[in-house]
C-alpha cells in the first residue's frame, strides 16, 4: 500500500512529488514511457519565473528531477493503464501490476496531435515527428515544414531555422495565434515561409517509405499541390493522456478531466493536476502551481483519514 502515487513526471508531476516527498509522504511516481513531459521536448524556456536568460526545457526538467529524488520521490517507468476506485482505496494497473495506494494524483499531461492521414504510424521517426528538438538536427541543408499556428509552431520553425534549407510553416488559417513576439520572430527570419490557408491533405513517400513531400490543400481555393520536403513537424496541440480513467472520473468531450476547487476529481483521495485537465492556460508555471496544489490537497487528505 503506497501513501502517494504519483502519474507522470512533467512539470505538475514533479511538482507534487517535491512537495510530497516534502511531507515525508515519500511518493512514488510512475514517469510512464517518456519522462520529463513536454518541457523535455522543448527548446528554451524563456517564461518560466526565476530565469531571466531562460534555461533549457530538458535542463528544467532535470532539475526538478533530482529536486523531488533528493526529498525522497521514488521513481518507476510503469506506464499506467487501468484505474479503479470502486472500494476504499485506489488501486491503478501500471505494466500489468495493480498498485493500491491511499492518494493519487493524476499529472500525466497531454500527448502530441497528429493529422490521423494514411500512413501516419509508419512514418513516425521516418520524416514525421512532433519534437524539433529530437530530431531537427537530421535534417541540414533540407526543406522542412512545420503544421501548426500556435506558440509551438512558431517555437519549432526558428529553431529549425538552424539547420533545414527553408522552413514552411503550414497554417489552416491566415493568422497565427502564437504570442506576439513569436510571430514576431517567425515573420522577422527569412528562412521561415508562411503558407497560409493551407491544410496537408497527404504525405508522399519516396521508396524507402520515408517522407518526399506532402500534398497541400488551400482551403480558400481547394488548390493542391505537392511541396517537397524532407520531414514534417507536427505543432497542432495535445490530446490529454486521460484514456485509464475513461467512465471512472469526470471528463469534457475531448477527454480533458474536470476538476472541482482547482485539482479535486469526484473521488475522495484522487487529485489531478497539470495539461490533463487543463484546456485553457497549459503553461509549465501552471502545471506547476496545480502539481503544488495537488500534493498539498493529498496530504492534508491523508491527515484526515489518519484522524
Ligand atoms: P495551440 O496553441 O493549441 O495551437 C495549435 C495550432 O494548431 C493552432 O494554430 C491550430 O489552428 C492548429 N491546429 C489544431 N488542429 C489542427 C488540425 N487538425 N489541422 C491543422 N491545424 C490544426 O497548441 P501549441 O502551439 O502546442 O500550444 C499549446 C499551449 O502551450 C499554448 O497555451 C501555448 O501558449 C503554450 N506554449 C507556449 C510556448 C512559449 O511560450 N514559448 C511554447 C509552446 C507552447 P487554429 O489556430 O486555426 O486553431
Amino acid at each position: 500500500m503506497e501513501k502517494v502515487i504519483i502519474v507522470g513526471s512533467g512539470c505538475a508531476g514533479l511538482t507534487a512529488a517535491i512537495y510530497a516527498a516534502r511531507a515525508n509522504l515519500s511518493p512514488l511516481v510512475l514517469e510512464g514511457r517518456q519522462p520529463g513531459g513536454q518541457l523535455s521536448t522543448t527548446t528554451l524556456v524563456e517564461n518560466y519565473p526565476g530565469f531571466p536568460d531562460g534555461i533549457d526545457g530538458p535542463e528544467l526538467i532535470l532539475n526538478m528531477h533530482r529536486q523531488a529524488e533528493k526529498f525522497g520521490a521514488r521513481f518507476s517507468y510503469a506506464e499506467v493503464t487501468d484505474f479503479d476506485a470502486s472500494n476504499k482505496h485506489v488501486r491503478i494497473e501500471a505494466d500489468d501490476e495493480w498498485l493500491e495506494t491511499q492518494a493519487l494524483i493524476i499529472a500525466s499531461g497531454a500527448s502530441a496531435r497528429y493529422l490521423g492521414l494514411e500512413n501516419e504510424q509508419k512514418l513516425i521517426g521516418h520524416g514525421l515527428t512532433s519534437c524539433a528538438t529530437c530530431d531537427g538536427a537530421f535534417y541540414k541543408n533540407v526543406p522542412v515544414c512545420v503544421v501548426g499556428g500556435g506558440d509551438s509552431a512558431a517555437e519549432e520553425s526558428l529553431f529549425l531555422t538552424r539547420f533545414a534549407s527553408k522552413v514552411y510553416l503550414i497554417h489552416r488559417r491566415d493568422k497565427m495565434r502564437a504570442s506576439a513576439i513569436m510571430q514576431e520572430r517567425v515573420f522577422a527570419n527569412k528562412k521561415i515561409e508562411p503558407i497560409w490557408n493551407t491544410v496537408v491533405t497527404e504525405y508522399i513517400l519516396d521508396e524507402k517509405g520515408e517522407m518526399r513531400a506532402v500534398r497541400l490543400r488551400n482551403v480558400k481555393t481547394n488548390e493542391e499541390r505537392e511541396l517537397v520536403v524532407a520531414c514534417v513537424f507536427m505543432a497542432i496541440g495535445h490530446d490529454p493522456n486521460s484514456r485509464p480513467y475513461r467512465g471512472k472520473l469526470d471528463m469534457d468531450g475531448e477527454g480533458y478531466l474536470i476538476t472541482k476547487n482547482l485539482v479535486e476529481s469526484k473521488h475522495p483521495g484522487v487529485f489531478v493536476a497539470g495539461d490533463v485537465a487543463d484546456r485553457v492556460y497549459k503553461q509549465a508555471v501552471t502545471a506547476a502551481g496545480s502539481g503544488c496544489a495537488a500534493a498539498i490537497d493529498a496530504e492534508k487528505y491523508l491527515r484526515e483519514l489518519e484522524h
